[in-house]
């Protein structure tokens, strides 16, 4: 079964192409195109990449494509893309504005090209289903809870790899079994004691922290919509909404304007004072520039806080895990949040994580009680795998 995954952005298109066979899963090509200004073209192309790299011989080959679709009135886990399931992810465009209208366009664009090929969406949401209800409750009046107004949480595909590889390299393949399982049975996968608690830190574009027990999502730092909790490279991560009235009644701004500034002008970008990538921003730092620092300081104390709070939520963990662009790859950042903690068991081992870029390995000191970890995203082998688990049960 070949399983091709797009990831769609306004001007981009990335793929993975994997092949399960056997009980085994084998990525058979990847590739992607940025700045593309004709879409219908560009999958063209990408199919076209497919056929000269071999990995299929005619588009009859791929059984299915998945996309990590973000989020959908009244729908969440992995599904069958069809007009209703669109119609309810038009519906929040407004909460990803940078996200749903591409997919859904990239999306109608598929279906159009590859008329008998089944299209899958797994929703960034679908992680925290079974999270506590406090952990995803605003304290808003009931009808705007009735409206969707709650702590949804996103990069749901990305933790989710994180607890099942996390719990594999932790020696507890019974979590990361319950990990695998999760949008099948709910998390009720019989794991043995003691609990495995693990707060992955997802560090990218967009940052999100979520913690984990015993390979099941406990919330995630992401609110409603893409822009909340930590501060992104260009979104503003969480703020007092009572600015947004105060701002715009006091500056003249249009509400078009202000969400515009918070997602466009915002984040690092807004600290920082024009850089949104973290390697600019630490450059400038190192050259004195304040802003830089603060901004570098702002995301590390965020990233603490929310760590923090699932710290305490879990009693203590055995494992904190960076994955994403600049969890991957960051030493700065990494010992920025993990400074500080040796009372809460925390030991970084400053030369292991100078050298951490991009491999999976551990960072932590050996005498270290909570195990630092960076950890690759893998992301849209999550999709694949749970768009194999759509067409397997369809068989
Ligand atoms: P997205 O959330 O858009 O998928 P990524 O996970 O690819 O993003 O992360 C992108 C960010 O990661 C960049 O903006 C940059 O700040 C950071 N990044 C990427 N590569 C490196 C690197 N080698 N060193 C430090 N930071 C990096």
């Amino acid at each position: 079964m070949r399983i091709l995954v797009a990831n769609l952005g306004s001007t981009s298109l990335k793929w993975r192409l994997f092949r399960f066979a056997d009980g085994g899963e084998e990525l058979l090509h990847k590739g992607g195109f940025e700045r593309v200004a004709d879409y219908p073209r560009a999958i063209d192309d990408c199919l076209a990449a497919l056929r000269r790299g071999g990995a299929i011989e005619t588009e009859a080959d791929v059984d299915a494509v998945g996309f990590k679709t973000i989020i959908a009135r009244g729908v969440d886990g992995c599904v069958r893309l069809t007009d209703p399931v669109l119609a309810a992810m038009e519906a929040y465009n407004g909460l990803a504005p940078a996200h749903n209208p591409p997919y859904i366009t990239g999306i109608r664009l598929f279906a159009r090209r590859m008329p008998r090929t089944p299209l899958f969406g797994l929703f960034e949401t679908a992680f925290y289903q079974w999270a506590p209800e406090a952990a995803k409750r605003y304290a808003v009046p009931d009808d705007w809870h009735q409206r969707g107004v709650r702590r949804w949480g996103f990069h749901g595909a990305s933790h989710k790899y994180i607890a099942e590889r996390s719990a594999q390299l932790l020696g507890r393949d019974d979590v990361a079994r319950r990990a695998r399982n999760l949008y099948l049975d709910g998390g009720t996968t019989p794991v043995r004691t003691p609990d495995l608690r693990v707060i992955s830190c997802h560090l990218g574009g967009s940052s999100s922290v979520t913690g984990i027990l015993n390979g099941v999502g406990v919330g995630n730092s992401l609110g409603m919509s893409p822009q909340s909790g930590l501060p992104h490279n260009n979104r503003v991560g969480d703020l007092d909404p009572f600015a947004l009235g105060y701002v715009m009644r006091s500056a003249g701004l249009s509400l078009d304007q202000a969400e515009t500034a918070l997602c466009q002008a915002s984040g690092l970008m807004g600290l920082s004072g024009g850089d949104n990538d973290i390697r600019d921003i630490e450059s400038r730092a190192a050259e004195g520039n304040a802003r830089a620092r603060l901004a570098l300081d702002v995301l590390i104390h965020e990233a603490r806080r929310w760590i923090g709070g699932y710290y305490l939520q879990l009693n203590a963990i055995d494992a904190l895990v960076f994955t994403a662009g600049i969890g991957e790859n960051d030493p700065l950042v990494r010992d920025g949040i993990c400074r500080n903690l040796d009372q809460l068991g925390l030991l970084l081992d400053p030369a292991l994580n100078q050298s951490a870029r991009g491999r999976e390995t551990v960072i932590s000191a050996p005498e270290s009680r909570v195990r630092v970890l960076v950890i690759p995203a893998n992301e849209e082998l999550v999709v694949a795998r749970e768009v194999k688990r759509q067409l397997d049960a369809a068989a």
